[in-house]
């Protein structure tokens, strides 16, 4: 049984909720999936999606919540997440200067430094094949105003490029993606988050 969190605060949280749903099912894995609103939802969380939307909103409703320091810990303490797009933004420990001047508060969990909005504006969302490192097929990626994942060091590693420019990285139990993997059919994305969580 998993319990698997995605952070329900503003953006894409319910097609995320749909999609573990989906993977669990796929994975023949019997679990739940949480709707987080507060500090009390993670509790006993095996892991937790941070999904798109706006970054600046999402950081201002976790500080107001609560929630950024019970998440800091949680990945400190091995818990698998997955940041998509605006979850993307808020997992890396840099961002760029519109991230300085909206004064947005990362949650600063992977060695990364992104851009925002580089994947063009909402009219020019795109959808492509991208090969993804772990994965056998190529994945059809949505992007929508994703950021872009300028630098990594430590153990964050790319796991996909776009236009030359990393657009998946993986930090030990950590994923983040400049695009949602919520917005496709495909769950093997959401699948590679499940197989992270330890099988008792
Ligand atoms: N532009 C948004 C941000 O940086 C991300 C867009 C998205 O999540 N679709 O907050």
């Amino acid at each position: 049984m998993i319990r698997a969190g995605v952070l329900t605060l503003q953006g894409a949280a319910p097609e995320h909720a749909l999609s573990l749903r989906a993977a669990m099912r796929e994975e023949g894995q019997e679990g739940e999936v949480v709707a987080v609103r507060g500090p009390d939802d993670l509790e006993g969380l095996d892991c937790l999606v941070l999904p798109g939307g706006e970054s600046t909103t999402i950081a201002k409703l976790l500080q107001r919540s609560g929630m950024m320091g019970p998440i800091r810990e949680m990945a400190a303490s091995g818990t698998p997440m997955m940041g998509t797009c605006a979850g993307c933004v808020l997992m890396a420990k840099q961002g760029d200067d519109e991230v300085k001047r909206t004064g947005t508060e990362l949650l600063g969990l992977m060695d990364m430094r992104v851009s925002r909005n580089r994947f063009g504006r909402q009219r020019e969302s795109f959808e492509c094949r991208l090969e993804v490192e772990g994965l056998d097929r190529a994945f059809p990626a949505v992007f929508i105003r994703g950021p872009v994942i300028e630098e990594c060091w430590g153990r964050c590693r790319p796991l996909a490029y776009f236009d030359g420019k990393a657009v998946m990285v993986r930090q030990g139990s950590l994923l983040a993606l400049s695009f949602h993997p919520e917005l496709s059919t495909d769950k093997r994305i959401h699948r590679m988050l499940l197989d992270m969580v330890p099988r008792t």
